[in-house]
């Protein structure tokens, strides 16, 4: 039986609050399951105020605008991260200074950010890589010291922590993603999550093409009006529907994976002397969000995979750091990025979804890789 890298999860409830989206005669945006789901987040985790959105790519577009990104504003982010993050970003005209990942995790080196810093220096992003924590008490005095926007690219870290805080509740903004690769999911979708009061009713009137209607709706006042820029940001009814019966579900969502990623790390502990095992830091919980490993170069990276795509198991290498991407590469000002490299050359993600078996198939994958290993070796000695 070939083994997937992802399959989404569905809990069993998505058609019946679909119906139920559909029967109420609502199906645009900010009906009924829009608001359980925001609600439920900024109880369940303190957040200031949450925005369902169409995707994380929105709610990063969003945090762009809301942090007045213009023409020359100098962000500085990770380079090991996915295009949205620098995109958002770009589009209003910022220049990026990527910086280089952690040895021990894919997440933002923070030792390197102050030096980074310029006078031109508007924004930190960080990463939280596969729901790994960065360090975000030591990030969030640097911000603090330069009076620089935060903003946390949590699409991968639902219900994950920083020293019990929980993620998503440091930056000034933070952004999520539902979509099916995703720990929880409703196809495409995400959130933006406001820490700070002050951008609460300018996000409301981003999110709305730029008008008060949300505003005008809520009677707050009397004329509705184009009074900002903005675009289509929030979803239907429809994928809020769908989203609500994933949350019902999340601590089930959680507790099965976290189950299966503490499966792999334990099947493949004795590989150790020939791949690195995920390293969380003292403060980080794990939310399971992936489980990869890092080989000693390309090669071997590269060959594994070929060798799991053999047995039928879709395992996959991850993102190319986009300082070195076709799109980037030119700009970039030349700074070696020697983890971020490393990661672009030897992360390999296995497959991760519920249903995987302990026995069965994560057996058979750290089989299949303790083989490839003592094979190589075999070749290595000839
Ligand atoms: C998935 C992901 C995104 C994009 O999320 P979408 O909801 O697909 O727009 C952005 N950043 C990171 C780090 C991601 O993993």
């Amino acid at each position: 039986m070939p083994i997937p890298f992802n399959k989404p999860y569905l809990t069993g409830k998505e058609l019946l609050y679909i119906q139920e989206a559909l029967s109420s005669g609502k199906i645009s945006g900010d009906g009924i399951f829009s608001k359980k789901c925001q609600s439920y987040f900024e109880k369940k985790y303190d957040y200031k105020k949450v925005l369902l959105t169409t995707s994380c790519t929105d709610a990063l577009e969003m945090a762009s605008i809301l942090a007045d990104i213009k023409e020359g504003d100098e962000v500085i982010m990770p380079s090991y991260t996915f295009v949205s993050t620098a995109n958002a970003f770009i589009l209003r005209g910022a220049k990026i200074i990527f910086a280089d990942s952690r040895k021990d995790n894919p997440c933002i080196d923070e030792t390197q950010i102050e030096s980074l810093i310029t006078s031109k220096t508007k924004a930190i992003v960080v990463v939280h890589y596969a729901g790994i924590a960065c360090d975000m008490d030591y990030i969030k005095n640097i911000s603090a010291k330069y009076n620089l926007f935060l903003i946390e690219d949590a699409a991968q870290a639902i219900d994950s922590y920083y020293n019990n805080k929980p993620l998503g509740s440091f930056g000034h903004f933070a952004t999520f993603s539902f979509h099916e690769t995703k720990n929880i999911t409703c196809g495409e979708g995400g959130m933006l999550v406001i820490n700070d009061e002050k951008y609460i009713e300018r996000a409301e009137i981003i999110r709305e093409k730029g008008t008060n209607r949300t505003q005008f709706l809520n009677g707050f006042t009397d004329k509705y009006n184009w009074i900002d820029v903005g675009s289509s940001f929030l979803p239907s009814e429809i994928t809020a529907a769908f989203l609500w019966a994933q949350l019902e579900s999340l601590e089930e969502i959680q507790q099965k994976r976290i189950h299966i990623w503490d499966k792999y790390y334990s099947a493949f502990s004795h590989l150790n002397s020939f791949v690195d095992l995920p390293v969380l830091p003292a403060y980080a919980t794990n939310n399971a969000n992936s489980f990869y490993i890092t080989t000693q170069n390309k090669y071997t990276r590269d060959a594994l995979i070929s060798h799991l795509k053999s047995m039928e198991v879709s395992a996959t290498f991850h993102y190319i750091s986009l300082h070195q991407s076709p799109y980037f590469h030119l700009k970039h000002d030349g700074r070696v990025l020697k983890e971020a490299e490393r990661y672009t050359n030897c992360l390999l993600r296995l497959p991760l979804y519920i249903g995987l078996t302990d026995e069965t198939n994560i057996e058979l994958i750290a089989e299949e890789t303790g083989l490839f290993f003592s094979n190589l070796v075999v070749s290595n000695e000839k």
